[in-house]
């Protein structure tokens, strides 16, 4: 059987802060085998049982625009006075080796990388009420009441870029959610204007006959 070469794709997920993308990816990506977590580099502070070089790279601003100054980062975005970016090294290795590497980053930086990378794919996860959201951001009990609230002003803002992305999911059950999201993504390897390789080698056989 003849098998379409299956190149690694970028998956970019968004969402409100607190809406569970962090829980979801780490799900993601102890269920299945293809997925590879880009870690973002941050000015922002480290939470209680954040570790560097795990959730983020933490570094400072002078390092960060370093970063910026040297183009290694694929996109980066301000958010909340704090700087965000996702080390381009990493991204091209993973794709380089099939594996689909997914970028848990806002829309600023959603929309840099669809505007670079058109064959990306965009997800964005939302919550199944503003209420559960709010609950989910204050149970996780990391941010003092005014970082929360500056959060969901955020989201207030983020909600009107909710079409530019190819597909929302709804993080209600998380186990569902993480079955969804899997779906997704395998069903997006399957599209025409990401197998234009495949599809011309076809034409170019068909050619041959007379
Ligand atoms: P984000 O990365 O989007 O900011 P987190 O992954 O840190 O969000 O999740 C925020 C809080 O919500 C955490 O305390 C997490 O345990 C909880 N959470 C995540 N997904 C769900 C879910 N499906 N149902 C209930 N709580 C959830
Ligand atoms: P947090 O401080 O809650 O970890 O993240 C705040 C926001 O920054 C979230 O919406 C998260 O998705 C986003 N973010 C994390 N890393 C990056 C990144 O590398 N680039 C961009 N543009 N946003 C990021």
């Amino acid at each position: 059987m003849i098998q379409m070469k299956r190149k690694g794709l970028i998956v970019v997920v968004s969402g409100f802060s607190g809406t569970g993308k962090g829980t979801l990816m780490k799900a993601l990506v102890a269920k299945y085998g293809n997925y590879a977590l880009s870690v973002s580099a941050t000015t922002r502070s480290p939470r209680p049982g954040e570790e560097n070089g795990r959730e983020y790279f933490f570094i400072s601003d002078t390092e960060f625009e370093k970063m910026i100054a040297e183009d290694g980062l694929i996109e980066h975005a301000g958010y909340c006075k704090h700087y965000y970016g996702t080390p381009k090294k990493y991204v091209e290795e993973q794709i380089e080796q099939g594996k689909d590497v997914i970028l848990e980053i806002e829309i600023q930086g959603a929309l840099q990388i669809k505007e670079k990378f058109p064959e990306a794919l965009l997800l964005f996860v939302m919550p199944p009420s503003v209420a559960e959201l709010e609950k989910r951001l204050k149970g996780r009990g990391t941010e003092t009441d005014e970082v929360i609230h500056e959060r969901m002003l955020r989201a207030k803002a983020e909600s009107e870029g909710i079409e530019k992305y190819d597909y929302i999911v709804i993080n209600d059950q998380l186990d569902e959610c993480v079955e969804q999201m899997n779906s997704i993504i395998d069903a997006a390897h399957y599209t025409p204007f990401r197998n234009r390789l495949f599809i011309e080698d076809i034409r170019g056989q068909l050619k041959q006959l007379s």
